[in-house]
């Protein structure tokens, strides 16, 4: 009786899965000195309790941190982990700004030229592998993605609501991304110690939420500026968009000696806080590949029962290059969003066959699906083609079917409240941006935990 009931135990507690906690800091400014120090003082007192975060930094930010000789910066954020946060973060042009009047395949070189060399600097200084990017703000762009896996970055840690996945991590581009997590991004108000506890109950209330849905993943994101700051050193000096040289720069407003305190002691007390819970793993960004599954398992039919989507653990991509007959290759979405043109119902055989055949051929030479599909002179909708591949009976005339693309659902559609950062131009208008993420979306699916 009493083995039975350890046995219980023992099963119950193998099968409860932890809810995983990572810690990142946006390490910007490049401004004012006292925020090199702050830097310092987490990356130390982390390390003293054990837990392993991440520094996004920003290039010039490395660079100044060289050329003020704080090798002791350096080398206590090198114990981290190391992340890359964009070359010049607020300085005009940023990147939703340049990006937002390219296409993807340009946009995605543009990206690689302006930010690139960035990456190659912070990973020069600090002597490791960038781990992950995010965007400055909210200065998002999905030809980002391709470009990432150009520079050899395998994740996008970042939290903004350009993707809506459930608040849980989600494949997208062929990059791993934990971003919106919304209810499950938390943090201490470092201006309101008052409210430590209010965040503790966050916490609590997200953790056993993500452990009853089989566990899940909390991150916890400050910017080690806010620390010794009550404005930020962007805001300062490139509001709107404004340019600012070097020789004008303002300093942010700074928090006197007793609220620097006070904001680390409201800090640490959450993180001991998380790291005395005993339904949570901390864990870190360098980590995340490893923690999550990266598979293309095998398409069992019928799919697309109500319109396209991703689904059986594939994405929308992976599901179509396996009805075309193609190996478990990653392939982008289409650069833009082709039309049909072909009135009939069905089409002849032969036709439909040469068809097939051809968008195989795109898909293996250019890694990436076609806007649209050639039947004669006239064209399927890459949704339309797809969808009739999915219902073809192989026999006979093929029925053209209407596709319908759920999995574009998940991207916002308010192209001037996800880009309302104070840094873009007033009244900066991301739609074109969201618009190629509706069709980069066909890489889009739920990130599973291992
Ligand atoms: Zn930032």
């Amino acid at each position: 009786m009493r083995l039975t009931l350890l046995l219980l135990i023992l099963l119950s507690s193998l099968s409860a899965q932890k809810v995983k906690w990572i810690v990142w800091f946006d390490t910007e400014d490049f401004i004012l000195p006292a925020s090199d120090d702050a830097a310092l003082r987490l990356a130390r007192e982390l390390e003293k309790l054990n837990v392993r975060a991440t520094f996004k930094v920003v290039a010039e930010k490395a660079r100044v941190l060289e050329q003020r000789g704080r090798w002791d910066v350096i080398q206590a954020l090198a114990r981290h982990d190391i992340g890359y946060h964009s070359e010049n973060h607020s300085v005009p042009p940023t990147p939703s700004v340049y990006l937002s009047r390219m296409g993807m395949l340009e946009g995605a070189a543009e990206f690689v030229r302006r930010e690139g060399p960035g990456n190659r600097e912070v990973e020069r200084i600090f002597g490791r592998r960038s781990s992950t990017y995010g965007q400055p703000g909210n200065s998002w762009g999905p030809q980002s993605t391709i470009a990432l896996r150009r520079m050899g970055i395998p994740t996008y840690v970042d939290e903004a609501g350009h993707i809506v996945m459930g608040n849980q991590p989600f494949w997208y581009g062929g990059i791993l991304h934990v971003t919106n997590l919304g209810p499950n991004a938390i943090r201490a108000e470092l201006k309101r110690p008052e409210r430590l506890p209010a965040a503790l109950v966050a916490f609590d209330a997200a953790v056993s939420k993500l452990k009853q849905q089989g566990g899940g993943i909390v991150q916890t994101i400050y910017h080690p500026t806010e620390f010794v700051t009550t404005e930020f050193w962007d805001a300062v000096n490139f509001k709107h968009g404004r340019y600012t040289a070097p020789e004008s720069y303002q300093l942010p407003k700074q928090r006197t000696a007793a609220e620097v305190e006070e904001a680390f002691q409201t800090f640490l007390g959450f993180v001991r806080h998380v790291l005395a819970h005993p339904d949570v793993e901390v864990t870190s960004v360098d980590r995340l590949p490893t923690l999550y599954v990266e598979e293309t398992p095998k398409l069992r039919q019928p799919v697309w029962r109500e319109g396209i989507q991703f689904e059986q653990g594939l994405t929308a991509a992976e599901i179509l290059t396996q009805l075309l007959g193609l190996g478990p290759v990653y392939v982008d979405g289409p650069e833009r969003r082709g039309v049909t043109t072909y009135r009939e119902g069905q089409v002849e055989r032969t036709l439909w066959q040469r068809a097939v055949a051809d968008v195989r051929h795109f898909v293996e030479s250019e890694k990436r699906l076609p806007a649209e599909v050639w039947l004669g002179a006239e064209t399927l909708s890459l949704a339309d083609f797809a969808m009739t591949l999915a219902r073809d009976g192989g026999e006979g005339p093929a029925r053209i079917e209407r596709g319908t693309l759920l999995f574009e659902r998940h991207i916002a559609n308010d192209g001037r409240k996800e880009f309302n950062w104070v840094i873009h131009p007033p009244g900066f208008d991301g739609s074109a941006l969201l618009e190629l993420g509706r069709l980069q979306a066909w890489t889009l699916k739920p990130a599973r935990l291992r």
